[in-house]
């Protein structure tokens, strides 16, 4: 948001006028969040957040603010004739904990000195010099963080197993490739906190001495690249990276490596096919990635997230962190809150909150007093859920339990007036095109579904219809070679089973 709402001339605009002021600066920082509101301006040490900022409101920020401290109120979010001054009061960010995004927002991503100033690289500093590897992997364990990719595997389960191979050159690879539509967390972590990120990386590598890590992202992600090629290389600058860390013996390379945008390429398989300069495409497993990963080599592979967690569980231990979420899925998790919402934008919240408190005291209801209808989550990869499970608590088992799944944390909320058939078509539309060509089910059969819904949204489906999607989806689900396909049907299933009747309805009332 920093760059599409304007906040470049804002920046230039305010800079221009502290200027002629002493003892001020201005600090261009990563997202805050609330992408429905920027430009955002925050200021300290007051802990005002004003809202839209326009050129023409930067004098008067300046004058009443700045050298006065006095707010500008109508710059400041308003609800239910209520004015709300500091960010930590407006309603979309009460209910958060923000740990992972804690610092975006409030530092400079470009400057390491602003990271050290809120304790970057701390965790791996106690990590190298007083916990041995195996007892980083214990901690981890006993945090029982889980991978936030998705799946929720047990990351010091995969670390542990990674380092129990005989072979001893290993990697840590980090999977920023963040293909779902609407999602956006890994990259506001990496463009606002690529040190948390790169941190947690390097913990992962003392714990299982890899000495070497490629970074994964997106080439649309252009100023996530140029953020964490600045953080690497002043780190490295420092000694914090590179060789004989700190003056441990430890030595750890960090590489970048741009993914073309492939969606399948989030898979691991795919993933490291890619940076091995390959077609990205999944293979066939076993060997799983912990034993033969990228170059053939035991691999540690986890999201961006997932790293951003770690140093906070080596800083303040296993406890701390399972105090907060849920006992099975402890910590925070970041979603991306879209859609007919009021409050659109970048949300972290404990893990076990409910689909309600998300979508009614952070994201505001739906918008325009409109009805609420289900909610997307988890991307193409996920499902749809109803009024009825608006209580539903969102972490890794209680979502499993119905049929639905975090996946990467994108959720789209849909209100009175959405197509449930169209939203099924979007999404297939999606995962099909993305389908890699591998393997048939995948390729044959989300081509097939696809017409199907392409004539029903027409209204020119036919009698059968329904059972043909349903029958299709099975098999896609139970023959598909990676996770890419095997969840290709999965909105299109759970929105026939939770809205048949729309699809029953565009098949009767057809032209
Ligand atoms: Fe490729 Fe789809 Fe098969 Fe995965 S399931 S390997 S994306 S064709």
């Amino acid at each position: 948001s920093e760059l599409t709402a304007g906040m470049d001339h804002v920046e230039v605009r305010i800079g221009a006028e502290i200027a002629h002021g002493e003892h001020v600066g201005v600090k261009k920082s990563g997202c805050h969040g609330f992408c429905e509101m920027g430009p955002l301006v925050r200021i300290e040490p007051y802990n005002y957040l004003y809202l839209k900022v326009k050129l023409e409101d930067c004098e008067e920020i300046f004058e009443k603010t700045v050298l006065q401290g006095e707010p500008v109120t109508r710059l400041m979010y308003k609800q239910d004739n209520e004015v709300y001054q500091t960010q930590e009061e407006i309603p979309f960010y009460a209910k958060q904990t923000r740990l992972v995004l804690k610092n975006c927002g409030h530092i400079d991503a470009e400057h390491i000195e602003d990271a050290l100033a809120v304790g970057a690289y701390e965790a791996f500093e106690k990590a190298v010099f007083e916990m041995t590897p195996e007892a980083v992997i214990k901690t981890i364990t006993q945090s029982n963080l889980r991978g936030r990719g998705g799946a929720g595997f047990q990351t010091g389960r995969k670390w542990s197993q990674v380092a129990g191979q005989k072979e001893k050159i290993r990697y840590v690879v980090c999977n920023g490739d963040e293909g779902d539509p609407g999602a956006f967390m890994d990259r506001s972590i990496m463009e606002g906190d690529p040190h948390r990120m790169i941190e947690g990386m390097m913990i992962a590598a003392y714990a299982v001495q890899a000495q070497e890590g490629y970074i994964y992202v997106r080439a649309e992600y252009p100023l996530a690249v140029s953020r964490l090629r600045i953080a690497i290389r002043q780190a490295e600058e420092l000694g914090i990276l590179g060789d004989n860390i700190l003056g441990t013996g430890f030595s750890f390379h960090l590489h970048i490596n741009r993914g073309a945008g492939a969606f399948v390429c989030g898979e691991g398989s795919a993933l490291t096919a890619s940076i091995e300069g390959k077609r990205g495409m999944p293979r066939v497993k076993p060997p799983r990635t912990v034993e033969k990963g990228l170059f053939g080599k035991p691999t540690v592979l986890n999201n961006v997230e997932t790293y951003a967690n770690v140093p906070m569980i080596v800083k303040h231990g296993a406890d701390w962190y399972t105090g907060i979420g849920t006992p099975e899925s402890p910590g925070t998790k970041a979603f991306a809150l879209t859609g007919n919402v009021n409050n659109t934008g970048l949300i972290e919240v404990p893990m076990g909150i409910t689909l309600r408190e998300i979508i009614f005291d952070i994201g505001g209801g739906i918008r325009d007093g409109k009805k609420f209808k289900a909610v997307q989550i988890g991307g193409p990869s996920g499902g749809c859920l109803t009024e009825s499970q608006l209580d539903s608590k969102m972490d890794f088992d209680s979502l499993t339990k119905i049929g639905a799944m975090i996946g990467s944390g994108g959720l789209v909320v849909m209100d009175e007036n959405t197509c449930m058939v169209e939203v099924a078509r979007f999404f297939m539309n999606f995962t099909q095109r993305e389908s890699c060509g591998k393997c048939v089910p995948c390729r044959e059969g989300t081509k097939r579904m696809l017409e199907i819904l392409e004539r029903i949204v027409a209204g020119e489906g036919r009698e059968g219809d329904i059972e043909e999607l349903e029958e299709l989806a099975d098999m896609i689900e139970n023959t598909a070679l990676c996770g890419l396909g095997k969840s290709a049907p999965k909105p299109v299933i759970s929105t026939i089973q939770a809205f048949r009747e729309e699809y029953e309805e565009h098949i009767r009332d057809k032209k």
